[in-house]
């Protein structure tokens, strides 16, 4: 078995005894997670090919299923916590995974399919054999099935496969020197890609012990920097600001931290400098889902001199700025990023003709954003041609919130657009126009339910027409210029 899946076998073979995982105060050996996934893999009973989903915040068993999974060969489905039910059962008929796993404090009801409830997860896996089950798992499989929504409303599975991990924990391990005695604090979500491809993975292949937090809270990450001597993190913006304004900050003792790792959206100026005066540097990387995520990374040592820039390419990988007619920008001009490397995605799952639209036939994959090279080849992210908002890390597409708005029998019209937000980076704003006559609805009470409550818009307002173009189509810009300040 190639695949990632065998990586706590690899570990367990030099560092049985070393701690792998420590989850609420409960220590787990590399031995114990090797046999863990082990018996796991084999009473899954799922096979090379398949899909195995998991629906919990972070703890043990989402990351011994990750594992199972890449021992049978199927690929691993986790399923953003925060989707509502009706995104969550669109993606599981999509997915069609053999089984989903449940986290402890969730269940099942209502979702399809064959389901492993949190209460009965201990005997399955003392049903399983202790042996290796025998697959022969290739580098090209696919590991995992990622789903990022998209500009045309409806999530799609970005598949990566084993090799695209791997070269992206290589890619990592390239510029951030992670030791064999690291203390990795994962609290932001696994089920994105930057816990499980910039933390989890590379601090197991290295032998570390990974700190699981069910989910990021303020207190406890300092409690567990201080407590726990974190080495290495990572976070989304919106995370370390929440760190930086709380009243624990002056006083918490960091000395321990190596490397802070930030990025998943813009990172703002004023963050860098607040944990810089605190001697701490951010290692800065852009990235997105299809690229697994790593693209470009910002190296601790030049962080100050190119404040702002999201970095060069990663070490394995190939960045391009490609202007509207089709030329290279030159430095200081914009184009859209591309991105080639063993990394990148080979599509998404059962979409070819949406994965044709942005990958070509040599490897480059259209990411949506715009950058600028300066002179030395670092890149800022300067713009988005895609219509996302990126919302404390989670992405909100409008497209997809506009369409469940039009559900409603009193809309009209609508738009959603992102306006500033001092915590979250940017947040929804809706513009609706209203079908003539009768009281506003509560549209927010309505989407309540419908959409995973990040996606829900922060402000909402009722406008007589929405600006459109000669053709009749609707122009996004003059919006934000129109409504984009108004905030209540
Ligand atoms: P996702 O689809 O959730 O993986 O999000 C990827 C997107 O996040 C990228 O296409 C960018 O728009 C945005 N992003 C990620 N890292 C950065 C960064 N360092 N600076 C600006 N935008 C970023
Ligand atoms: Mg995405």
């Amino acid at each position: 078995n190639q695949g990632i899946g065998s990586w706590p076998a690899r570990r367990a073979r030099m560092t049985p005894e070393r701690v792998a995982l420590t989850y609420l105060g409960r220590d787990r050996t590399y031995r114990e997670l090797r046999d863990r996934a082990y018996r796991l893999a084999s009473a899954l009973g799922v096979g090379r090919g398949d899909r195995v989903a998991f629906l919990g915040a972070n703890q043990p068993s989402l990351v011994e299923t990750f594992f199972a999974a890449g021992l049978a060969g199927a690929a691993f489905v986790p399923l953003n916590t925060r989707l509502a039910e009706p995104e969550l059962r669109y993606i599981l008929e999509d997915a069609r995974p053999s089984v989903l796993v449940l986290g402890e404090e969730r269940d099942g009801g209502g979702l399809p399919g064959r389901h492993v409830e949190a209460g009965a997860y201990e005997a399955l896996l003392a049903s399983g054999s202790p042996e290796p089950i025998d697959e022969p798992v290739r580098q090209d499989d696919v590991c995992l099935i990622m789903y990022t929504s998209g500009t045309t409303g409806r999530p799609k599975g970005a598949m990566l496969t084993h090799a695209n991990l791997t070269w992206n924990t290589f890619n990592l391990l390239v510029d951030v020197p992670l030791a064999h005695d690291e203390v990795a604090l994962v609290s932001a979500p696994l089920f994105h890609i930057a816990a499980l491809a910039q933390t989890l993975l590379p601090a197991v292949l290295k032998g570390g012990r990974v700190i699981l937090e069910p989910s990021f809270d303020v207190e406890r990450t300092f409690d567990l920097i201080e407590r726990e001597r974190v080495t290495v993190m990572f976070g989304v913006p919106s995370m370390f600001g929440f760190l930086a304004r709380s009243p624990r900050w002056a006083g918490a003792d960091l000395s321990s931290l190596r490397h802070l790792l930030c990025g998943g959206a813009p990172v703002p100026e004023p963050l860098i400098r607040t944990y810089q005066d605190r001697g701490l540097t951010f290692l800065q990387g852009y990235g997105m889902t299809e690229t697994a995520p790593g693209a470009l990374f910002l190296a601790a040592e030049h962080s100050i001199a190119k404040a702002g820039s999201a970095g060069v390419p990663c070490f394995f990988s190939d960045v391009r700025l490609v202007a509207p007619d089709g030329s290279y920008a030159a430095p200081g001009e914009p184009g859209e990023v591309y991105v080639q490397g063993p990394n990148v995605m080979p599509g998404y799952w059962g979409l070819p003709e949406e994965s044709a639209k942005v990958l070509s036939a040599d490897g480059w994959f259209r990411s949506g954003d715009i950058g600028v090279a300066d002179e030395d080849g670092y890149v800022r992210i300067s713009d988005r041609m895609k219509d996302v908002i990126i919302s404390g890390g989670e992405n909100i597409y409008p497209a997809e919130v506009e369409s469940v708005l039009y559900e409603h029998a009193a809309v009209a019209e609508c738009a959603v657009i992102g306006v500033p937000d001092e915590k979250w980076g940017e947040v929804g704003k809706a513009l609706v126009v209203l079908r003539n006559g009768g009281e506003p609805p509560d549209l927010l009470a309505y989407l309540d339910g419908r959409l995973a409550r990040y996606k829900i818009p922060k402000y909402l307002q009722f406008v007589p027409e929405l600006p459109k173009n000669a053709a009749g189509k609707l122009l996004k810009a003059p919006l934000r210029t129109l409504y984009g300040s108004d905030l209540h």
